[in-house]
């Protein structure tokens, strides 16, 4: 007797079997697109990789799946799913010689179409280049190539920064990209978001078109060109026809969080809807700052069009005129975290203002609430969060299963440092590394350039930041540097090129302060900083993001004895254990993932820790603009929150550095826990406050009223 073939897919719930079965087998007829919407953690990235399975045990060709996905990692992990889905398959199949036989031959399918868009608009231009009037050898640009081809054409057409504040290249760019991408006009986008840019109309219009005549005489496509050049594509009936042919199945990951564009290339290539799947939660969008719309998602069910059968589920509302209506899933229970996790989660965003209402339920009783805790400043929130981190791998929780997340890329500094500290190996997505930030980086070789002036890398570095002073004149003078044991009079004497006399004189003065033998550490940070921040201000737009990282930075350095200690200990910094983005170095090493909410979605960890979940950081000093910001920052904390698994800790800093808009300066805030998590909300948290008050410390009690604030304006001179 021949056992009856497992069910492959007996694990999933039913609502996870509909969709990995719809329109297959014997419901082969509907033909409807589907969508899977559901909150935070139901399984829909699960079961779209259980449902790409089952097209291929159905039958479909791997080779004309398109599985689109939010990010490279994503895809990978998604391509991993699969494989063991198919693996599982073929294991339950092996009681059974005749379900082993009606499977595909090759049991284990690559996936070669699955990516993000932009990877898979790059591939497909590239086949398709000679017939779209592209040369097949484009150049792909990335952001900082884009920029400087951007400053070069603006250079040509006379508009530069310095001279008449015209908006920055990078200002330029993210402009240029969000017309692209939102499909927008640039008046829409100057007046909504660039309103500070909006004089220049009429010059940027012009850049902008210099820039599209650069690229196409480069033979240079950007990062929004392919994703432009693909929706183009799809305009053209023939194209558009072929390309929707080649792919029998397109299913989309993270849907809430594309772009008109992405939207447009999906309707294009699938107008009928056939074949369609797009998973996502409207409570998770939080890309609309890149030009992301919630809409795609709400918009889904009524788009395409064709003579399919209507949809039965109701939950589709009117269907369009003649159109198709989406087949419509929603998952409820969630797999992911426990009882009390789920709970806190779902009651930050039940507060959102517009809310697509989602039941959520979990089987995972627990009896830990997630945490709350109120430390005195982020110094003493990195040392709880590295205690904790070493407490849970104590109690058998690797470290790869853990993970610290915060809103902007400068609110780990604290933390990094402390991990490297404790030798707790960590990789960082999502942002450039504190340590690599370009002006953390010119900050490092100021201090290195005068503690050895024949260092010829921050050599470079820093006596190119005077304005005037290009490679030839910092190589020449590093020559001479590199000959001469009076490093003082090799700097006195040098002669550099006319209009750069007096900035070289500042670089004297400040390399004599910072040889002087009576300054003592940290002052030379204090006397870097001072010569610094007005290059920083001429060389970047948004210095005034970048200043919160120099104020990191002079912070960290007070912790120190000596200039040597602390570079010392930065330059130890293993590379291997912080490198980025790529992946870890070792993939066997146990490592953990500090990350950028951003960059988190998606995935999950059993122990995850919130830094500066307050008011200034999230939301975001920059993120309250309006309340569509402020709907975006609550979903984020949300993201955020049900990241976890098993522990949530949320970091309630009293105090923190903060780094204000141009007009107020910099200063030392006390710090409101984030307005997202109310007084309601409060029983549903373990509250901690760590270290316990101690009755010498009065300083660190809690301040009374509103925001208290202790002004620290280091430098303020400067301004
Ligand atoms: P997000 O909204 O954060 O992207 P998601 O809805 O995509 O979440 P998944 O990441 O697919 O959720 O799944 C969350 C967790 O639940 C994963 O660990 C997954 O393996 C698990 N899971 C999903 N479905 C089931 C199931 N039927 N049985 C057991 N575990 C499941
Ligand atoms: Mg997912």
């Amino acid at each position: 007797v021949t056992p009856a073939p497992t069910d492959p897919f007996a694990e999933l719930n039913p609502a996870q079997q509909d969709a990995v079965r719809h329109g297959l087998g014997d419901q082969a007829a509907d033909t409807r697109p589907l969508l899977v919407i559901a909150g935070a953690g139901s399984g829909k990235t699960n079961t779209l990789a259980h449902r790409v399975a089952n097209l291929i045990l159905h039958g479909a060709d791997p080779q004309r799946i398109l599985l689109l996905t939010f990010s490279r990692r994503a895809a990978v992990e998604m391509e991993r799913r699969v494989a063991s889905v198919m693996g599982r398959v073929l294991k339950a199949s092996q009681s059974s010689a005749s379900f082993a036989a009606s499977l595909p031959t090759t049991p284990l399918p690559a996936l070669p179409w699955s990516g993000t868009f932009h990877s898979v608009g790059a591939r497909l231009l590239r086949e398709y280049a000679l017939r779209i009037g592209l040369d097949e050898t484009f150049t792909i640009h990335d952001r900082s190539d884009s920029e400087d081809l951007l400053g070069l054409v603006r250079h040509d057409l006379n508009l530069s920064a310095t001279k008449n504040r015209f908006p920055q290249k990078g200002t330029c760019l993210s402009i240029y990209s969000r017309v692209v991408n939102t499909q927008g006009s640039l008046a829409d986008v100057l007046a909504s978001t660039f309103t500070w840019c909006a004089a220049w109309e009429t010059e940027l219009k012009a850049l902008f078109r210099g820039y599209v005549e650069a690229k196409q005489t480069q033979n240079v496509l950007d990062y929004d060109d392919l994703l432009l050049f693909w929706a183009e594509m799809v305009t053209e009936p023939v194209l558009a026809a072929e390309l929707g042919n080649r792919f029998d199945h397109v299913l989309v990951d993270e849907y809430q969080d594309t772009n008109r564009l992405q939207a447009a290339i999906l309707l294009g290539m699938k107008p009928d809807g056939a074949g369609v799947t797009v998973v996502g939660d409207d409570a998770q969008s939080i890309y609309a700052f890149r030009g992301a719309t919630v809409r795609n998602i709400l918009d889904f069910p009524n788009q395409f069009g064709g003579v399919g059968q209507d949809g039965q589920d109701g939950q589709a509302g009117q269907a369009g005129q003649g159109g198709k209506v989406a087949r419509i899933v929603t998952l409820e229970r969630n797999y992911r975290s426990t009882q009390p996790i789920l709970e806190a989660s779902n009651a930050v965003i039940a507060q959102a203002r517009e809310c697509y209402a989602k039941t959520l339920w979990t089987n995972k009783m627990s009896s830990m609430k997630p945490q709350l805790v109120l430390v005195p400043d982020e110094a003493d929130e990195a040392r709880w969060v590295a205690e904790r981190v070493l407490a849970h791998r104590e109690a058998g929780l690797r470290l790869k299963s853990q993970a610290v997340l915060f809103r902007t890329s400068s609110h780990s500094a604290a933390v990094e440092l402390e991990l490297t500290r404790r030798g707790i190996p960590f990789v960082k997505f999502g942002g450039l590394k504190f340590l690599e930030a370009t002006h953390v980086k010119d900050m490092l070789a100021i201090l290195r350039f005068a503690q050895n002036p024949r260092g010829r890398l921050a050599g470079m570095r820093v006596t190119q930041l005077i304005p005037g002073i290009g490679a030839v004149t910092a190589a020449r003078f590093l020559d001479a540097m590199a000959q001469s044991t009076e490093p003082q009079a090799v700097l006195d004497s040098f002669e550099p090129p006319g209009g750069a006399k007096l900035e070289w004189q500042a670089f004297v003065s400040l390399y004599r302060g910072l040889r002087h033998p009576q300054l003592a550490w940290p002052a030379d940070i204090s006397l870097a900083k001072q010569w610094y921040l007005p290059h920083l201000e001429r060389l970047h737009d948004d210095a005034d993001v970048r200043r919160a990282d120099i104020e990191n930075l002079e912070r960290i350095a007070s912790g120190y004895a000596s200039t040597e200690r602390f570079l010392t200990d930065l330059t130890l910094d293993p590379p291997d254990a912080t490198s980025d983005q790529s992946g870890a170095p070792y993939r066997d090493e146990d490592y953990m993932v500090l990350s950028t909410i951003h960059s988190a979605k998606g995935q999950e960890w059993k122990a995850v820790f919130v830094l500066r979940a307050v008011d200034g950081c999230i939301p975001s000093d920059l993120g309250t603009g309006n309340s569509a910001d402020i709907e975006e920052e609550r979903r984020l904390l949300y993201v955020a929150m049900t990241r976890a698994r098993d522990y949530l800790h949320v970091m309630q800093p009293h105090r923190f550095y903060l780094t204000q808009q141009r007009t107020s300066g910099d200063r030392h805030v006390y710090a409101l826990r984030t307005r997202f998590i109310t007084a309601a909300m409060l029983p549903r948290f373990e509250r901690i406050s760590w270290p316990s008050a101690s009755p010498g410390t009065p300083g660190r009690m809690q301040p009374t009223g509103a925001v208290m604030q202790v002004r620290e304006r280091v430098g303020a001179a400067w301004r």
